[in-house]
């Protein structure tokens, strides 16, 4: 366990601590007074005593020698501090707690040495008022100190072993890390994840998992996804890996998901995104069910504009859907996911069937060979979708709806009212035959120009000054409402893989082109 030395910002206002002690950790917590009401408050914890704190003005310190135990719920996230000859402290922490804890050990045990004295009760209680002494005067009450036998004796050499593995571990992931892409190049940070501190799992992609991490630094948000070399070798995505790469530090746009820094260990690939806290448009169709005009108007607008800056970069995307377009805390839609994206000039043409099914063109369909147009396509599929609530060509069995896709017409529902420029934009994407579709002579531009996007100033949608038609919760810890509760249950770590040497040595071969070389370094990714 390593100090995790926090400055004073979480504080509210600087306190006067005595001597200049120093802080190793604040934070704003609950704390029950002697009513039982809740009142925040700052916690610091120096090298000498822990202060609790109101509005910067330090309410009480306690010096470490004093504090004989803690009580922690093992039902909630109340903890109870207790001190000897005086009255107990009983806070709440959802965040916060199990970095107190910590910290208290390493401060008892390393820096106070006073392991031996202190002891931690774990108890099956979700109140912990019964187990806090208090000033007598308010509360008349037995007060019940936890059992004995609930108690854990701090074990000063397993603490000391463990926190030299834990340095270990992190030494070694440094020394195995390397540094592939940072956007800020003036800084020459070489980072790894333990630069970070994992917080939630957002979501699960084909090769491995997208956590919700804090830089330690700076306390910035960033989504990490994490792939794991085996899965992509074994799914033969090495090459698409490198084009998701490349993509992402060369493309830098308002409507695409931004690359911040990117690196590697000889076992996995880190990619550190923009948090996306408004999650997947696809959850928020589903709860709306359909979206209006004007919303959807909003969205494909967002959508068109970093297409079309993926196309003037000569990529095409290939996997526009719903599932890949997610919203950031003011609503504005971005493209994610460039792993089917492939680099490509406007004359030639692509083969690999690839994309999802309900948005694949005729042309994909048919081997034609496809190239930016079969992006367009996509765009009308989406943009019926988010109308109508379902794709516009649908059927469970795939190759029902490719023959639907290739040779039937749009069906626009009696029952949901469009509007005649609404209706035709989409006829216009989905023109089976790619040279006539809307987007082939003049890409976004032609798009953009279609009346059913009159209402809206692409301008100002450029620049992020109109409002979005929805704004998604995203204050406090409300931004987790927009995740799967089936991946942000889950414990957020960057889990071991098990590798051969000489597998190990193949994806040394196969990846170490990815990494950053100053020397090559196009220096294309400012736009
Ligand atoms: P992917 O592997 O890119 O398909 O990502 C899997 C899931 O993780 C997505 O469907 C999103 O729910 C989530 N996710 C991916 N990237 C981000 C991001 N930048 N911000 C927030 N969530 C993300």
């Amino acid at each position: 366990m390593e100090a995790k030395i926090k400055d004073c910002s979480g504080l509210a206002k600087t306190p006067n601590l005595v001597n200049n002690e120093k802080i190793y950790y604040s934070c704003l917590v609950i704390k029950y007074n002697d009513m039982g009401f809740r009142q925040e408050r700052d916690l610091a914890l120096t090298d000498q005593a822990i202060y609790n704190i109101k509005k910067g003005s330090v309410q009480r310190r306690i010096p470490y020698e004093k504090l004989e135990s803690i009580t922690v719920s093992k039902m909630s996230s109340e903890f109870v501090l207790h001190i000897k000859d005086e009255h107990d402290y009983r806070y709440l922490s959802y965040d916060h707690r199990t970095v107190v804890i910590e910290m208290i050990l390493y401060i008892m045990c390393k820096v106070k040495k006073l392991c031996s004295v202190f002891k931690i009760y774990y108890v099956d209680m979700v109140n912990l008022d019964t187990v806090m002494t208090t000033h007598a005067k308010y509360k008349e009450k037995t007060i019940i100190r936890p059992k004995e036998s609930d108690a854990t004796l701090v074990d000063l050499d397993k603490f000391e072993e463990e926190e030299q593995k834990e340095n270990n571990r992190k030494t070694a992931l440094k020394v195995r890390t390397t540094m592939m892409f940072n956007k800020n190049k003036k800084d020459n940070a070489e980072l790894s994840l333990n630069d970070f501190e994992l917080l939630k799992v957002l979501g699960k992609g084909a090769f491995g998992k997208v956590i919700l991490a804090q830089k330690l630094d700076n306390k910035k948000l960033y989504a990490i996804k994490i792939l794991k070399k085996k899965d992509i070798l074994e799914q033969d995505q090495l090459e698409h890996t490198k084009a998701e790469k490349a993509i992402l530090q060369h493309v830098n746009h308002p409507f695409v998901v931004g690359i911040e820094y990117a690196f590697q260990t000889p076992e996995k690939v880190y990619f550190v995104l923009e948090f996306m806290s408004g999650g997947e448009l696809f959850q928020h169709l589903r709860s709306f069910k359909r979206f209006s005009e004007d919303q959807a108007r909003f969205y494909a607008a967002c959508i068109t504009l970093g297409i079309g800056h993926l196309h003037n970069k000569n990529y095409i995307y290939r996997d526009l859907k719903l599932e890949n377009l997610l919203l950031d805390d003011q609503g504005y839609a971005k493209l994610t996911d460039f792993g089917l994206a492939k680099s490509i000039k406007a004359e030639e043409k692509a083969t690999t069937f690839c994309g999802t099914p309900e948005y694949l063109s005729p042309e994909v369909i048919l081997s034609k060979g496809h190239n930016r147009p079969a992006d367009w396509w996509a765009l009308g599929i989406l943009i019926y979708e988010m109308i109508y609530g379902v794709p516009a060509f649908y059927s469970s069995n795939p190759q029902q709806m490719y023959k639907k896709i290739v040779r039937e017409e749009v069906v626009f529902k009696q029952a949901i009212s469009i509007s005649p420029e609404g209706k035709d934009i989409i006829l216009q994407l989905l023109q089976k035959d790619p040279a006539k579709r809307l987007g082939s002579t003049n890409d976004s531009l032609e798009i953009i120009s279609h009346p059913w996007f009159k209402p809206l100033d692409m301008s100002k949608l450029f620049l992020r000054q109109l409002k979005a038609p929805f704004i998604p919760k995203t204050q406090g810890d409300d931004w987790i409402l927009n995740f799967d509760s089936e991946f942000t249950n889950e414990k957020p770590r960057d889990s071991h893989v098990t590798v051969t040497e000489e597998e190990l040595k193949s994806f040394a071969d196969q990846f170490n082109d990815m990494n950053y070389n100053k020397d090559t370094d196009p220096d294309a990714f400012h736009d």
